[in-house]
């Protein structure tokens, strides 16, 4: 089966900062990253425009200053939001074992990954009831400047943005085929695409598709063990 990463919106790709050790500046990105949390937590931007009923953006983002890998999703959905913690669900639990593959300790993601996404609140499921639905255009484009602040304050050395519109924010449309398995270097960080782990996505039903999967876990291991990218410009090779 093939797929193409829809691009988010006519938002520009986002541009990767490049990594800082945990030290630089720190007092100064916990107290600021602190008070970006506590805005994202109280942000109602798309229930204003008209977008939400609702903001939830209790189950949204989690991690520290020092987390050297970004996860970057879609939105949370609503067992996050019941749960309060982003990954919440059977995704979540995918992805730690996909961390695992890759080196990490069994819980890793919960506890030294930096979970962020393109929006902030469940954006409730889709109008036939078969998923989560993707948010909008102009959702994106409210929530957006969030997770370039996250980006700047937290300067991961890894980033993996988890399904295609993650993917497409940083890489712009593509195939999934295309992307997952690769590496590409940006400004000194490493970004490593991922299928979304949702069991609703049938992409890794192919078998060729998992062997893209462990491909791309083999990058992040080898990351693991390098500590660094060793990434020159555009994909690595
Ligand atoms: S999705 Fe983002 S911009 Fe919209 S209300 Fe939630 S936190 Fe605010």
């Amino acid at each position: 089966m093939s797929r193409r990463a829809s691009p988010p919106s006519s938002l520009p790709l986002i541009a990767v900062p490049s990594p800082l050790p945990k030290e630089t500046d720190y007092a100064r990105r916990v107290r600021q990253l602190a008070e970006l949390h506590v805005e994202i937590r109280v942000c109602e931007r798309c229930v204003a425009a008209g977008y939400l009923a609702e903001a939830n953006t209790v189950g949204a983002t989690r991690g520290r200053i020092g987390d050297a890998v970004m996860v970057v999703g879609q939105a949370p959905g609503h067992l996050s939001v019941e749960r309060s913690i982003p990954f919440a669900g059977p995704g979540g639990v995918i992805l730690d074992r996909w961390l695992q593959q890759a080196g990490f300790a069994a819980g890793a993601l919960h506890r030294e990954v930096y979970l962020s996404a393109l929006t902030r609140c469940d954006p409730g499921k889709n109008p036939r009831g078969t998923g989560d639905r993707k948010p909008s255009p102009p959702e994106l484009a409210l929530c957006r400047p969030y997770l370039l602040r996250e980006l700047e304050l937290v300067r991961p050395q890894v980033i993996l943005p988890v399904g295609g519109m993650a993917i497409a924010a940083f890489l712009g449309s593509q195939r999934l085929e295309d992307v997952i398995g690769e590496a590409f270097e940006r400004n000194g960080a490493l970004l490593v695409p991922l299928p979304h782990p949702s069991g609703v996505s049938r992409w890794l039903n192919d078998p060729a598709h998992q062997q893209l999967l462990a491909r791309a876990l083999e990058r992040l291991a080898a990351w693991r063990i390098s500590g660094q990218s060793q990434a020159s410009d555009g994909a690595v090779p």
